[in-house]
C-alpha cells in the first residue's frame, strides 16, 4: 500500500502484511512521526462532498442455482415394504425347492447333493 508522509508528502510503498492500524511510522525524509490509521472514506470526509442518491439496487439472479431439494428420506413403508417382499420371494422359492425337489433333482442332478447335504434324500 502507498503510505504517505503528512509532513511532507513523501510517499513509500509497504508491504499490507506491514500494515495495522496505531503502528509507528517514521519518514526517512523529514523523520516526522506517526501512526499509521487505515484510510477509508470515513476517516477524513470532504467538508463540501455533494450529497448523492445511491444507485437503484439492481436484482442479480444468484449465480449458482439453488440446491435441489434433498430427495425424501427413504424408509417407512416402502422399506418394510420391500423388505418383507424379498424375505417372502426367499422363503417361497426355498419352500418350493423342497416340495417339488423331485422334479428339481431330476432337471438338474446336481442338486442331489444339496438336498443330501441338508437331509432332504
Ligand atoms: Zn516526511
Amino acid at each position: 500500500m502507498e503510505v504517505t508522509c503528512p509532513a511532507c508528502a513523501a510517499g513509500y510503498a509497504v508491504p499490507d502484511a506491514l500494515l495495522r492500524p496505531g503502528r509507528r511510522m517514521v519518514c526517512h525524509v523529514c523523520n516526522a512521526e506517526w501512526r499509521w490509521q487505515e484510510p477509508g472514506p470515513l476517516a477524513a470526509p470532504l467538508p463540501d462532498m455533494a450529497v448523492v442518491a445511491p444507485p437503484p439496487l439492481v436484482a442479480v439472479p444468484p449465480l449458482v442455482a439453488p440446491p435441489a431439494p434433498a430427495p425424501r428420506a427413504s424408509g417407512g413403508w416402502a422399506l418394510v415394504a420391500g423388505w418383507v417382499g424379498s424375505l417372502a420371494l426367499l422363503v417361497a422359492a426355498g419352500a418350493a425347492a423342497v416340495v417339488y425337489r423331485e422334479a428339481v433333482r431330476q432337471a438338474w442332478p446336481a442338486a442331489g447333493w444339496l438336498y443330501r447335504a441338508i437331509g432332504l434324500e
